[in-house]
């Protein structure tokens, strides 16, 4: 295998001070970050260990959208270097399904929701949107968002077919083609909301919490 491959799966992934990830991977599960986020889960250990953060922002409806962002411990950069470790793979997979598991409950606060919905509105729809590369002003932790696929956030994605479908329009001026999508605008979610989602969250994402109150609220 070529030299770039072996130093791109083989990169030191022992924590950097100056990396603000490599902070946040040792708060504890309820704490909050420089940026706002809560620490909602951790699972396994330094070297093959993930955490999951509730951002205090959304680009959908603050009032029912929300975003989690999925991170390893380490300071590991490449998807590639997931399956570098068998439990790092393992707790990564695990962590990825209860965050959707937890995402697709706390939607169901929405009780019109269906598991299989006649209409789009009605679908319990969850994206998930994550990039790595090796360019280095952009090469951080790699890290997995995943959020309610709806409203302004949830239009076709570059990779779907139905963003190919879209109306190709031309700029008059300079004959550039384009094509046309809603403004996401990121806006803060309510404290009392925020609070409460974070709660139900931790307490989703490990039953041994005593938080049950939360879920109660909206079974
Ligand atoms: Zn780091």
């Amino acid at each position: 295998m070529t030299d770039e491959f072996d130093k791109l799966v083989n990169d030191d992934a022992s924590l950097r001070e100056n990396c603000d990830f490599c902070k946040e991977s040792k708060l504890e599960v309820g704490k909050k970050t420089r940026y706002g986020s809560v620490v909602i889960c951790r699972i396994g250990k330094a070297k093959n260990g993930w955490f999951a953060t509730l951002s205090p922002k959304t680009g959908g409806d603050p009032r029912k959208d929300f975003t989690v962002q999925l991170m390893p411990f380490a300071h590991l950069t490449h998807f590639s270097q997931i399956s570098s470790n068998r439990e790092l793979a393992k707790n990564y997979g695990t962590l990825f399904s209860k965050i959707s598991r937890s995402i697709s409950k706390v939607m169901l606060e929405d009780k019109n929701l269906k598991a299989l919905a006649n209409s789009k509105e009605l679908g319990i729809s969850i994206a998930t949107y994550g990039k790595c590369t090796t360019w280095k002003e952009k090469k951080e932790h790699l890290h997995v968002k995943i959020f309610p696929f709806r409203g302004n956030i949830g239009q076709p994605y570059t990779l779907d077919s139905s963003f190919e479908r879209k109306k190709i329009r031309k700029d008059p001026k300079t004959g550039e083609e384009f094509v046309k999508m809603m403004p996401v605008r990121k806006v803060m979610i309510d404290d009392e909301r925020f609070d409460f989602l974070s709660k139900l969250f931790i307490f989703l994402l490990d039953n041994s919490s005593t938080l049950s109150d939360h879920y109660n609220h909206i079974k």
